[in-house]
């Protein structure tokens, strides 16, 4: 087994069933590269995201693992109606490649909708599904997903109360930009501009001025 990975037990909160879910040793880790939403690359060659979601081998249950033993009753039953029962039994890999974490990914954003969770934990598992999209290199999927995922953060935006919501109007003014929609794009970094006061994240306002100078470049090209 690769030694950036570990195992830990976990129990199933749907069906009882104990099994391994992998961890990885974050801390081990050499950071290559970072994506302007946040997509890292590490030295290793590893995606720790890939190893959030925790996946029920017996039934198929899967969430991110901060969300796993969160549920309800009535949520329970409902996943064991609607998936469990159309579950076939699989080994699950150790070691998760794109496709692994993809179909890991999936089932946690089909129970994210069963489990009615809030716009700001769908937009994420939306996000991550269009970096694994990335690094498969399929485009079209990726911003399918990239879509989807802003438009559960404007909700989260809209609806919920967010601690560190200039993250998020950041996210969504970058993403938009990702999709070539610029004027959406520009609306928002520029509140997290205007907001640097408030908010003294430095990293996070030159982030957006990094944006916002690219929109500036792509709007003066086309004259
Ligand atoms: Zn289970």
């Amino acid at each position: 087994m690769n030694n950036l990975l570990y195992t830990k037990q976990e129990t199933c909160p749907v069906c009882q069933n104990t099994f391994l879910a992998m961890k990885v040793r974050k801390t081990k880790l050499c950071k290559k590269s970072q994506d302007s939403d946040f997509f890292t690359i590490y030295e290793e060659g590893i995606f720790p995201f890939f190893y959030d979601v925790y996946l029920c081998p017996e039934c198929g249950y899967a969430a991110l693992e901060t969300r796993f033993h969160h549920l309800t009753q009535r949520e329970k039953e409902n996943i064991i109606k609607k998936l469990s029962s159309e579950w076939k039994k699989r080994p699950i890999p150790f070691e998760r490649n794109p496709k692994d974490a993809l179909v890991a990914y999936k089932l946690a954003l089909y129970v994210a909708g069963l489990k009615e969770e809030k716009p700001s934990q769908i937009a994420l598992l939306c996000h991550r599904i269009a970096w694994i999209y990335r690094i498969m290199e399929d485009k079209s999927e990726e911003n399918r997903f990239l879509e989807n995922a802003v438009n559960f953060y404007e909700k989260a935006v809209a609806e919920e109360e967010i601690n560190d919501g200039i993250k998020l109007f950041y996210l969504i003014g970058e993403l938009n930009r990702r999709l070539g929609k610029e004027n959406e794009a520009a609306r928002w970094l520029a509140s997290v501009i205007t907001e640097r006061e408030k908010t003294g994240n430095a990293l996070l306002i030159e982030m957006a001025r990094d944006s916002w100078q690219k929109i500036r470049e792509k709007s003066s090209n086309h004259f």
